[in-house]
């Protein structure tokens, strides 16, 4: 009989895929409500009031720290949610709630019926290594860097979550939408046309700022190679991935990996080999590098090369 672990990884695509829908829903709902004088929910992904609950992106309160040079803590108290849910699983907003990446699933869905044959080409079963974390941070810290020096909300300007939820709210209660929409566009277009998913993988600073709350022992993706069937050299599950990252590479997979599961509802049709789990290291005893898991300890590891 099917256990109720097996159960969950055969659907858990299913059930992403609906709560990225209500989410999406829900955002379109609250300028309609609040149109309507119900204001028991107000915001975007910028910054959510449910009731008397404030919840605040914690990239945006960085940049408010950063461009205000104060300390508000009614603010910092408001990033417990996201902080809390990114200790706990890692990016799962990025891949069950963000509508940037809803809209780029749904743009390679259409591109994989519409030219399938192309689309096996290039994202074929070759397996392939992943980034160094370096990159990550770096393009992270850079933007951090340029929003403190000029002086601008750089950071609101590329959250594409923020950018998404608010000119929609505007679109139904203004009937029109600001430029910045023009960002999210672009992403789209580069992405469906030249480089997939670049902008989850390494571009976004929201992902970032909750990537940086990952612990060692937050929810990963973890391999079991004793139980992998898939022939050596190969790794359809590298195919299955959006980021084109190698779920069998365990050690690596972090900051880059978003939780999606696609890699592991997929195995569930092969060897079963991953899984998830809340442990640090995985059945072969792969460990997340410390060099890859927070920008400090890439820091810590050259000073003391
Ligand atoms: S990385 Fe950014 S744009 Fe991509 S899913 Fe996460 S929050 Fe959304
Ligand atoms: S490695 Fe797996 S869980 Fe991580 S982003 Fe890729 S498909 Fe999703």
């Amino acid at each position: 009989m099917e256990t109720t672990e097996r159960h969950f990884y055969r659907r858990l695509n299913r059930y992403r895929r609906w709560v990225q829908v209500l989410s999406l829903s829900l955002f379109a709902a609250i300028p309609v409500l609040n149109g309507y004088g119900i204001h028991t929910l107000i915001g975007t992904l910028y910054s959510l009031s449910i009731g008397d609950l404030d919840i605040a992106d914690p990239v945006m309160v960085l940049q408010t720290v950063l461009l205000s040079r104060q300390i508000y803590v009614p603010l910092l108290l408001a990033v417990w949610v996201p902080v809390v849910i990114a200790w706990l699983f890692g990016r799962v907003f990025c891949s069950w709630v963000c509508p940037q990446n809803t809209l780029s699933e749904w743009i390679d869905a259409v591109q994989q019926r519409l030219f399938a044959r192309r689309w096996k080409q290039v994202h074929h079963f070759k397996y392939g290594k992943n980034p160094h974390a370096a990159w990550y941070w770096l393009i992270f810290g850079l933007l951090i860097l340029l929003t403190a020096v000029l002086g601008v909300p750089l950071l609101a300007y590329l959250s594409a979550p923020g950018i998404i939820t608010s000119s929609l709210s505007q679109a139904i209660l203004q009937h029109h939408v600001g430029v910045e929409i023009l960002l999210v566009l672009g992403v789209l277009v580069v992405e469906a046309a030249i480089f997939r998913r670049f902008w989850c993988k390494y571009g976004c600073p929201v992902g970032a700022g909750l990537a940086l709350f990952q612990g060692r022992r937050s929810l990963r993706v973890h391999f079991n190679s004793d139980l992998c069937d898939c022939k050596p050299g190969t790794a359809p599950c590298y195919a299955e991935c959006p980021l084109h990252l190698a779920p069998k590479e365990t050690a690596t997979l972090y900051p880059y990996c978003f939780n999606c599961g696609l890699c592991v509802t997929f195995c569930e049709k092969a060897g079963r080999a991953l899984t998830f789990g809340f442990s640090a290291a995985d059945p072969m005893g792969n460990a997340p590098r410390d060099i890859d898991s927070k920008p400090f300890q890439l820091i810590q590891v050259s000073r003391h090369k």
